[in-house]
Order: C-alpha cells, then structure tokens, then sequence
C-alpha cells in the first residue's frame, strides 16, 4: 500500500523538497492533492506531474488558468482559502503543512481536525495557536511530526525516553548572514543580503528570520508546544556549521544530538516514512572533512528578536501571536523596502508592549488578534514615514 500524501504549499522550498523525495519512491507514496497561493502553472506542473486529484490555488483570481492549464486531466482544480481545508482533510494519510506564515493555521488545523499525520513546517500555525492545536491533536488522534530541523533533531533524540527523564533540550543556530557583523553592518542590510543564508536554502521569509534570529525565537515556541517544555528547559546556542541540529540533555548528564548535512530532505524523509526511515540522495556526513564544530552563545543585543521571542513565549495569552504577525508584516515591509533591518524587530517589541493578556480560545480568535496586529503595525509603520 502507498502512503497517500498532500501537500500545502507545494510550490515552495519545502513543498518542493517533500516531492523531490516522492518522486523518487513511488512505490511508496502517491500524491492525492497539492496547494499553492498564486502560482497556477507551477501548481498545475506538479498536479500533473503526480497525477493528484485535487489542486487549490488559494488565491481565486488565479483559478480559471488554474483550470485552463488543468483540463483533460482527472484533477480538479479549486480556488480560494476555504478550498484549502479541502486538502488538508482530502484521502491523504500524512499532510505535509508546508504554507508559510499565519496563512497556513485554518489547513493546519483542518488537517488535524480529520485526524492526519501532519508533517509541520508551518511552524507559524504552532507559535500562534499552539496550545489550540495540541489540544485538538489529543481529541481528534491526530499526530503532528516535527519537519523543522531542530525539532525533528529532538523527536529523533527522545525516541523511546520518559519526559521526567529530560532535563533541556538545546536548540542549535547557524547564527545567520550577520553572525559575525557589527550592529552597523546589520543596520544597514539588504533584503539580498538577509536572505543570502550561510548554510541552508529556504524560502525567503525564513531566510529574513534567520538572519534576524526570530526564526529561533519562533522555533523556541514551537518546541514549547511540541515537546511540553517551559522557557527555562529550552536553551539556544548558536553552531555556524549547522551540523548538530539540535540535542537532549537527559537528568544523568548524558547528551544526544542528531547530526546530518544541512539538507531538508533528511527532516522531511523522516516526518514521510516515520516510524521507518527512508533512504534520501543528501550528502553523508564526512566528519573528517568537516574537521570540527563550533559552538557560541547568542548575542542578544545584535539580535533583539530572539529575547522578544522568549518575552512572548514567556508572557503567554495572545503575545506569541502578537510577536509573529508584527514579524510577519514587518519582514514583508522590509523585503518591499519599506523598512530598514533593524526596524523589524523594533516593530515587533512596539506591537508586543501593547499585547493583552486575553487567552484565545478559538482559531477565530487568533485570526482576530492575528488581523488587528496587522493593522497595527501597519499604522505604526505608516506614522513613522511621516
Ligand atoms: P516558501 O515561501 O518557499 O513557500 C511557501 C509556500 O506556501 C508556497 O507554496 C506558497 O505558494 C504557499 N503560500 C504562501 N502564502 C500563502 C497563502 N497566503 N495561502 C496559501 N498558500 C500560501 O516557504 P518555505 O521556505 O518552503 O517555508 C514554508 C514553511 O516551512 C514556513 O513556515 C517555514 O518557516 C517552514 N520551514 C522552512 C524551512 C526551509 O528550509 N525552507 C525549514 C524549516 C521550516
Ligand atoms: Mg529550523
């Protein structure tokens, strides 16, 4: 029997690393439906390419040439937001969540509402409705993999152990493009150079984190609700070779890492075949090549979005999904060039000192937070360029 995938946001960096390792075992899993927000010929292309039944362009404009592009196939084609939640609970067994930013959370939880194996890389949907999403994971039997790299790092190194037995789980980061660069180079960043990554390719939102490091400030949250871990258990610590993928300290001292070359397909492979594993074309470490690994510890003031990250984490009710979609807005002012690099995480710190402490109790509830952050943010924006 084949594993029956779908794929949200299957045009992306990880959408298109998920099908690079489908494709090469189609005698294990088949794609029965695909998504991506605009982008209806590459949509189409992959839809024909796996032959899946089902293809959603988020956006509706796009969904005539969606269909154009599709007819004479035996996929159907559909467009609009509420077309993704279609794909999420479609026939497939395992959902890879692979859409970028808050725009992926409805699908997610729809996927999780139908009781799917998600594979989440959206790690968006977790930071902004974590405890809503685990809750609903419990009572619909659902199971959420970690595709991010550190937290797959960590679901491989607690295999089997008791949670009592863990002591901290230690993220690791390359540090980003601006690792090793003044507070005046980095003032003064592109969006080329923030989205130039030492170590990885990703799409470009990520790429922005990284070199913000926001993305480690979101993955801090992200491995809260993954693994049941308070603030003060989850440490960071920054390794540029971005082999170590992240480690478990266990109570008796002991320390498991996971190791591999910085490709997602290992990740991903994993999140695919688990509890098996499958056989994935990355490059095989060579530690004798690499010759040593270096670690530091993170410098906070160079990178303020890392302790707003864990302000957020720490602060709880609505302030993580405060602190990411201020992040959201601000990156994509930046990337546009509306904004300078060090305006994204003043933004964040400005949108995160007026947070509530309401508890969201319902997705619609985030979306709402979610929304009046935008508009927030926005303004402020604006009131600043005047
Ligand atoms: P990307 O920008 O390359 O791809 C994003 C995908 O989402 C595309 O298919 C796009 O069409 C779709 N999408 C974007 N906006 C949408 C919207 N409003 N509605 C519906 N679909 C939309 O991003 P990526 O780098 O592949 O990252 C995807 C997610 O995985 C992010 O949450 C990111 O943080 C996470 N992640 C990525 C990597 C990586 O190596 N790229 C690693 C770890 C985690
Ligand atoms: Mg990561």
């Amino acid at each position: 029997m084949r594993r029956k995938i779908a794929i949200l946001g299957a045009t992306g960096s990880i959408g298109k690393s998920t099908l690079d390792l489908v494709e090469r075992s189609p005698e294990r899993f088949e794609v029965v439906a695909v998504s991506a927000a605009t982008n209806a010929p590459a949509l189409a292309q992959i839809a024909r390419r796996t032959s899946a039944k089902l293809a959603v362009v988020a956006d509706r404009t796009h969904l005539p040439e969606l269909q154009n592009l599709l007819a004479g196939t035996d996929c159907r084609a559909e467009g609009g937001e509420s077309a993704l939640d279609e794909v999420a609970s479609c026939a497939a067994e395992v959902v890879i969540a692979a859409i970028v930013g808050c725009a992926g959370l409805k699908p997610v939880m729809a996927a999780v509402e139908s009781g799917k194996t998600v594979a989440l890389a959206n790690k968006e949907a977790l930071v902004t409705a974590g405890a809503l999403m685990t809750d609903a994971a419990l009572r619909h039997d659902a199971t959420l993999l970690p595709v991010d790299s550190e937290h797959n790092a960590i679901f491989q190194c607690l295999a089997g152990s008791r949670s009592e037995d863990v002591a901290r789980i230690i993220l690791t980061a390359s540090g980003g493009p601006f690792r090793t660069a003044s507070s005046q180079t980095i003032a003064a960043a592109t969006p080329a150079q923030a989205v130039a990554h030492p170590n990885w390719s990703m799409g470009a939102k990520i790429s922005v984190d990284s070199a913000t490091l926001m993305n480690k400030g979101l993955e801090l949250i992200e491995a809260h609700y993954l693994f049941g871990l308070s603030s003060e258990h989850i440490d960071i610590v920054i390794h540029p070779q971005s082999v170590i993928h992240s480690l478990v300290e266990f109570i008796d001292g002991s320390v498991l890492a996971q190791l591999g070359s910085p490709d997602m397909r290992i990740p991903i492979s994993y999140a695919l075949a688990w509890p098996e594993r499958l056989a994935t074309p990355a490059q095989k470490l060579d530690l004798a090549a690499l010759g040593r690994l270096d670690f530091e510890s993170a410098d906070l003031t160079r990178f303020p979005a890392l302790k707003l990250a864990r302000q957020a984490l720490e602060q709880g009710a609505v302030a993580p999904i405060v602190l990411n979609a201020a992040n959201e807005v601000a990156v994509a002012s930046f990337l546009a060039e509306r904004i300078r690099f060090p305006d994204i995480a003043r933004l964040v710190e400005e949108a995160l000192d007026q947070a509530s402490f309401v508890i969201p109790r319902s997705i619609d509830d985030v979306l709402e937070i979610d929304a009046a952050t935008r508009r927030h943010v926005e303004s402020m924006m604006k009131a600043s360029c005047h």
